[in-house]
């Protein structure tokens, strides 16, 4: 039997091992707590190694090429990074490296750097550093948000010229589906089975015991057991991956506030700002999210102006709305509905990374015209106050703890370790 800790409900469950292919999910609000895998190590090292050699040539050969009266520009992967630091949005440009280019890459790196001594049976003492760091950089890699930004972007210059896809662009669109099965096959118990325990302290809790529960690593360890094994008493850490184990997520609430605020002010100026202005035969044009979605529309492109509505304008403000109500929820310590309030916390963490799109747009069309007043793009102060947007709902989502919304429903919790 395994124990397991529900991350967003807090609650204490034992499940026996399921067949390859089935999930756990926890008894009270449905999270899944773990997914089998048949044959992970093999399935996952291959995917990984056929996604590194798609990474080399996303990132070497021609990406999208610009054809406008006779001049050509050609494009890579970073070309749009490049050209957004030199117009000083090194921001922007620091966000959209990090995300479509630094975290996928690395992503990779560590998983090649933890499976390949895994296969070959050897055991490597940095495993628990690695494998913590994979989960950490999993929300930020993008690629498939940047796909969706180059089809709005080929869109809305095939007016003012021709696009031509280069051998990259392939690569990349393989590599999306590559690094999504790889991190799909992935089993992490095969990771975490093979790192000891330090120090080495009993795992399966008595009746009514109080436990912790790593979120990196979802061991479950009894509380006092900890307490007795750690020499310092500076409680407590994860005994497998070294991580700071806390019962809530600490200063959750206070958090959250700030960062919903933040975003809430900067959403203002994302929207009224204009995020580009397109020159085109010396004729100036600022586009805002707003006049780009309007646009697509008048061009005949409501899918993706339906897309980019949704991504830039609609997912932000409700994003921040659902957690605004659940910071009220949890003030006014409702009982309202708990299982749909934590899904509504699971629905923000996913959807919250798709706002990014226009913020590769913009990247993606900087990159590819600039033929200076025959037509050139510059990207404008919206793009900034957008992309922090984005960002800080993303903090904001990960920095509440669902746990909390459960807290008026179940036993009271149990007080958080005094700080060291
Ligand atoms: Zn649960
Ligand atoms: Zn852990």
């Amino acid at each position: 039997m395994s124990v397991y800790l529900c991350p967003e409900c807090d609650l204490l469950q034992q499940a026996a091992p399921v067949a390859p292919g089935s999930s756990v999910h926890c008894a009270r609000c449905g999270f899944r707590l773990h997914r089998a895998q048949a044959n992970s190590l093999d399935r996952t090292l291959a995917l990984t190694l056929a996604g590194v050699i798609l990474f080399i040539i996303a990132n070497s050969f021609p990406f999208l090429s610009f054809q406008m009266q006779g001049q050509v520009t050609e494009t890579t992967l970073s070309t749009g990074i490049v050209s957004l630091f030199n117009q000083g949005k090194g921001e922007v440009a620091l966000v959209v490296f990090f995300t479509s280019i630094l975290a996928p890459g690395l992503q990779l790196a560590l998983l090649l750097m933890v499976l390949v001594p895994l296969k070959l049976g050897r055991f490597a003492p940095w495993l628990a550093q690695l494998m913590r760091l994979f989960r950490h950089l999993r929300p930020w890699g993008m690629m498939d948000v940047f796909l969706i930004g180059i089809l709005v972007s080929v869109v809305k210059l095939t007016e003012m010229a021709t696009i031509v896809p280069g051998v990259s662009l392939f690569a990349f669109v393989v590599l999306i589906f590559v690094l999504a099965a790889a991190q799909s096959a992935l089993d992490p118990e095969i990771v975490w089975q093979r790192v000891p325990l330090r120090p080495p302290v009993r795992l399966h809790p008595r009746a009514g015991e109080a436990v912790l529960g790593c979120e990196t690593c979802e061991l479950v360890v009894p509380e006092a057991a900890l307490r007795a094994a750690e020499a310092d008493r500076s409680c407590c850490t994860c005994p497998r991956c070294g991580s700071v184990l806390h019962h809530r997520k600490p200063l959750s609430l206070q958090r959250t506030w700030a960062l919903v605020i933040a975003a809430l002010a900067f959403y203002i100026p994302a929207n009224v700002f204009p995020i580009m202005t397109v020159t085109s035969l010396g004729n100036a044009q600022s586009d805002t999210i707003l006049s780009g979605v309007i646009f697509l529309l008048n061009h005949g492109m409501w899918p993706l102006a339906l897309v980019v509505f949704v991504a830039s304008i609609f997912v932000p403000l409700l994003k921040l709305l659902i957690l605004f109500l659940l910071l009220i929820s949890v003030r006014q310590r409702w009982r309202w509905r708990p299982v749909d309030r934590t899904r509504l916390y699971r629905m923000t963490e996913a959807i919250g990374r798709w706002s990014m799109v226009d913020v590769y747009v913009v990247t993606i069309l900087v990159a590819l015209v600039h033929l200076g007043n025959l037509a050139s793009i510059q990207a404008e102060a919206g793009a900034v106050f957008f992309c922090a947007v984005v960002i800080i709902t993303m903090l904001a989502a990960m920095s509440f703890d669902p746990r909390l919304i459960w807290d008026t429903t179940a036993r009271p919790a149990a007080p958080d370790p005094p700080a060291p």
